[in-house]
C-alpha cells in the first residue's frame, strides 16, 4: 500500500514537471521588460563591494550583446508599454552615482545615445564620500578583521551573536538594521583606520553635483534615491517623508523638471514604506527583486523589479564574459519562472 502511494506521488511529480516547464515557458513568451541595475562599473583601480561591481569590459560586452542580439534598450517612459511585441526590451539603471561610472560606462552610453536612469543619493552629491557597505567590504577584502572587530565591539559590546567570530562573513542585515547615525560613525571610524594603514587607498564613492551637471543629457533620466540612503523599513513615516522631500526638492531645482521615479535604498521596503513613498507622485518605483517586469506586475503598488548585474552575472565559471550565461541567468534567476 505504502509503495503504491509513493509510486502515485512520483508519477504525479513526473507529470507536474513538464507542466511547470510549460507554464514557465508560457510566461517567458509573455511581453516583459528586463530592467538592469548597475552600481559600480570600474577599471578595478578602486575598492568597493564586489556584489555590486562589474568591470568596464564586461559592462560594454553586456550592452553590445543586447544590441547585437537585436534587443532594444528603451527609455524609462517605455518600460510599461507592453503593446509592442518585439523581442526583449531592456532598461539600464545606475544607483548611487558612483564616481567609477564617469570614466567609461556613462560616456559609452552617451556616445551611443543609449537611454538610462541615474539614482544619486543627494547628501552624498553634496558631500561625496564612500558608502558604508564599500568601507566594510574593503576592510573585509583586505583581511582587516582587527579594525572591524574593534569598531563593532566598541559600539556594540554584546554583539557577538550578530557577526561570526572570524569575520569571515559580515551580517549585512544586522548592519542594515542599525540606526543610520551609529552606522555612519562606525564606518567613518573604520575608514580612518584603513586610510592610516593603507596610505592612498581608493575606495569608490559618489560623485558630486559638479559631475552630475556634466552627466545630464537627453538620454539621461534622473530619479530619487533619498537624501541619506537610510533603509526605509527602519525609518518612521515622518522621517521617510522628510528625507525623500529634501532629495526631491534638490534634484528638481537642479534638473528643472518634476521627478518621476524612485528607487528604494537597497531595494528594502515594507507596507509602511510603500505608503510613505505613495505620498509622492512617482510614476516609476523600483525595487531590487530579481524579476522581469511584466503586465502582471502592474498591481496597486506597481513596484518595478530589477536584476542586479555584476561580474558574476555575466561571466562563465572561468570568469570570462559569456553572452549565453548572461541570457541564461536572466531566465534562470527570473522569479517569474
Ligand atoms: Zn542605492
Amino acid at each position: 500500500m505504502r509503495n503504491t502511494i509513493v509510486d502515485t506521488i512520483i508519477k504525479a511529480l513526473y507529470f507536474l514537471g513538464p507542466l511547470k516547464w510549460y507554464l514557465g515557458l508560457k510566461n517567458y513568451f509573455s511581453p516583459r521588460k528586463y530592467i538592469l541595475m548597475f552600481h559600480r562599473v570600474t577599471d578595478g583601480s578602486s575598492h568597493g563591494m564586489k556584489a555590486i561591481s562589474i568591470s568596464n569590459e564586461n559592462f560594454i560586452s553586456t550592452i553590445e550583446t543586447i544590441s547585437g542580439h537585436g534587443d532594444k534598450i528603451v527609455a524609462i517612459e517605455e518600460i510599461d508599454n507592453f503593446k509592442a511585441k518585439r523581442d526583449l526590451d531592456f532598461h539600464l539603471t545606475f544607483d548611487d552615482a558612483y564616481k567609477a561610472i564617469l570614466d567609461r560606462a556613462l560616456p559609452y552610453c552617451d556616445q551611443r545615445e543609449i537611454p538610462y536612469s541615474l539614482f544619486p543619493v543627494t547628501n552624498f552629491l553634496e558631500n561625496p564620500k564612500p558608502y558604508w557597505w564599500d568601507i566594510w567590504d574593503t576592510a573585509l577584502e583586505l583581511g582587516e578583521y582587527q579594525i572591524l572587530n574593534f569598531s563593532f565591539f566598541e559600539y556594540f559590546p554584546n554583539a557577538e551573536l550578530t557577526i561570526d567570530q572570524n569575520f569571515s562573513h559580515l551580517d549585512y542585515n544586522t548592519l542594515k538594521s542599525l540606526d543610520g547615525v551609529t552606522r555612519e560613525e562606525m564606518s567613518c571610524h573604520i575608514l580612518d583606520k584603513l586610510k592610516k594603514k593603507h596610505v592612498g587607498i581608493d575606495i569608490d564613492q559618489s560623485f558630486g553635483w559638479n559631475e552630475l551637471e556634466k552627466v545630464v543629457g537627453d538620454n539621461v533620466h534622473i530619479g530619487c534615491h533619498t537624501s541619506s540612503h537610510q533603509f526605509l523599513p527602519y525609518m518612521d513615516h515622518d522621517q521617510t517623508l522628510s528625507d525623500i522631500n529634501q532629495s526631491i526638492s534638490k534634484l528638481e531645482t537642479f534638473t528643472g523638471v518634476d521627478l518621476k521615479s524612485f528607487a528604494f535604498p537597497a531595494g528594502l521596503y515594507d507596507q509602511a514604506s510603500i505608503r510613505a513613498v505613495n505620498c509622492f507622485d512617482f510614476s516609476y518605483k523600483f525595487s531590487t527583486e530579481c524579476k522581469s517586469f511584466t503586465e502582471n506586475d502592474q498591481n496597486e503598488d506597481r513596484l518595478i523589479p530589477r536584476f542586479n548585474i555584476n561580474d558574476e552575472f555575466v561571466c562563465d565559471k572561468k570568469g570570462r564574459f559569456s553572452p549565453a550565461y548572461f541570457y541564461w541567468n536572466l531566465i534562470r534567476r527570473d522569479q517569474h519562472g
